[in-house]
């Protein structure tokens, strides 16, 4: 299943077509985005009994962040050894966790305010919880996931690296989270464990890559993750990008104004960002 946010309405994909979700569902389930995403394994199940014949040909210019009001957002820097190995860090040990703030997450075709002469691109793979989650094993960590979406997780480099180390601020100006294009739920996905992910700087593909190359899979994130803190349905978790970023490149390359990255994983979509002068 694919479940949009149009407009601020939850929402299902049926190919190039929209349903509402409160309408198909004679509103058993609601309008409410957010609120959805502890429900979708209710969801899946009552996927038989909802009437379609509401649906309307999708605009992509009218989708919001499929998942608008995280309480928490987790990233993970230096998750894939080809990113590592560029960055020319060791790979490391436990994963290296940072926040997004949740001001800076926007749509999957917002525009990048380019915030500063050094911001930078990272295609990844966003995992949005389903469940209330405290203390979970790695195998049964897929099992507390809501769904997947692609993300970017912009980044302003001088003052990522200006903060001893802490990461969070550089990564969180307004519209340096971009996330979409919709929420695809796992019984959609061949393996989770396996999917490609790529990123086109205007006509360069700049990084492409499977999620195989991980240091810490996605089980593992979560298992990690909440074995400290309780994830709550609606939490993000970006899980780090590979090789291929600008401030790696010879020479640097970064964003400017009029750039678009186009970001995509298999079986989930793309996101299209035009990077745009701060207003
Ligand atoms: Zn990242």
């Amino acid at each position: 299943m694919r479940i949009a946010n149009v407009d601020g309405r939850a929402s299902l994909v049926l190919g190039d077509r929209v349903v509402d979700l409160e309408a198909a569902s004679a509103g058993a389930f609601g309008a409410d985005p957010q609120a959805l995403l502890g429900r979708v394994d209710e969801l899946l199940a009552a996927a038989g009994d909802l009437d379609c014949s509401s649906s309307q040909p999708l605009d992509r210019t009218r989708l919001r962040s499929p998942v608008p009001e995280p309480r928490q957002v987790f990233a993970i820097g230096l998750n894939f050894h080809g990113h590592a190995e560029e960055a020319g860090l060791p790979v490391p040990t436990v994963p290296a966790v940072f926040t997004k703030f949740p001001s800076s997450l926007s749509d999957p075709f917002a525009p990048v305010p380019c915030q500063g002469a050094t911001v930078d691109w990272e295609v990844e793979l966003v995992v949005v919880v389903g469940a209330s989650a405290r203390s979970i094993s790695a195998k049964d960590a897929w099992g507390v996931v809501a769904g997947v979406a692609v993300g970017q997780d912009v980044s302003e480099r001088t003052v990522q690296f200006s903060a001893g180390g802490q990461f969070s601020l550089g990564k969180s100006y307004e519209g340096f989270g971009p996330v979409g294009p919709w929420l695809v739920t796992l019984d959609e996905l061949e393996d989770p464990d396996d999917l490609r992910l790529r990123c086109w700087l205007n006509d360069d593909l700049v990084q492409d890559e499977r999620t195989t190359d991980m240091v810490f899979s996605v089980p593992q994130l979560i298992e990690a993750l909440s074995a400290v803190t309780t994830l709550w349905p609606g939490d993000l978790i970006f899980t780090g990008t590979p090789a291929g970023v600008g401030i790696t490149a010879s020479p640097p390359r970064f964003l400017a104004p009029g750039d678009v990255l186009r970001s995509e994983i298999e079986g989930i979509g793309e996101i299209v960002n035009e990077v745009v002068s701060p207003s």
